[in-house]
């Protein structure tokens, strides 16, 4: 690579870690997929609990097989043949997990996270209740700002998540937000992360490669 752009690589690196640092979220920078799975070898072991976030991210990095295969308490939420009403039993068992493992909608280089979340379960053990939050990103998720990453989330990752979902919403047609008031609408709660009064219990992952959208 370029040694300039390498060292503007390196300069917006370490901004976000400083931005990120003073939210009291730890920010953790990793080069691929498999350096993200034996980074969680430390964290997946002793019967922790653990629950996890909806997340395609997850699927892509290989960390829910991985999950699986730990010797950990999971709230496996992907589980076969399981009801409605078990899906919401786990959603909430893990709303009081040793660890939660998510991804984000969109972070930005002021150190905030930004997601919409449906059913609200994600959003909700994001803000309180795991001792311990992983939140695991592609470079393709961070954004120069707010206005930004709220642009990404309501203008592609809502109506691509909506059209993986088979919903009959108009961001399926249009290709973009139409602020609808539809029964099959997967935006209901707008949450913005920023400073943190629990140092460090949030920690992002960026993984330097594009995962989920
Ligand atoms: S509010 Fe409705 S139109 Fe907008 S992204 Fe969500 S589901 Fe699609």
């Amino acid at each position: 690579m370029d040694k300039n752009l390498e060292t503007l690589i390196n300069l917006k690196r370490e901004k976000m870690e400083k931005a990120f640092r003073d939210n009291n979220m730890e920010l953790v920078q990793l080069n691929d997929k498999g350096e993200l799975l034996d980074y969680l070898n430390q964290y997946l072991k002793d019967n922790v609990s653990v629950g996890v976030g909806g997340s395609m991210t997850l699927f892509e990095t290989g960390v829910i097989d991985k999950i699986r295969k730990s010797p950990v308490k999971f709230y496996d939420r992907y589980q076969e043949g399981l009801t409605g009403e078990q899906i919401q039993d786990i959603f909430r068992q893990s709303l009081l997990a040793d660890l939660y493992i998510t991804s984000s909608n969109a972070i930005d280089m002021n150190g905030c996270l930004y997601n919409i979340d449906g059913n609200g379960n994600r959003v909700a053990a994001m803000i309180y209740g795991p001792k311990k939050v992983l939140v695991i990103v592609g470079r393709n998720k961070i954004f120069t700002n707010e206005e930004a990453a709220i642009n990404h989330i309501r203008n592609v990752a809502a109506p691509t998540n909506a059209l993986r979902l088979n919903k009959n919403t108009p961001c399926t047609k249009a290709g973009k937000c139409l602020n609808c008031h539809s029964a099959d609408r997967i935006c209901s709660s707008f949450v913005k992360l920023s400073y943190q009064s629990v140092k460090n219990r949030i920690q992002v992952i960026v993984v330097n490669e594009d995962l989920g959208y």
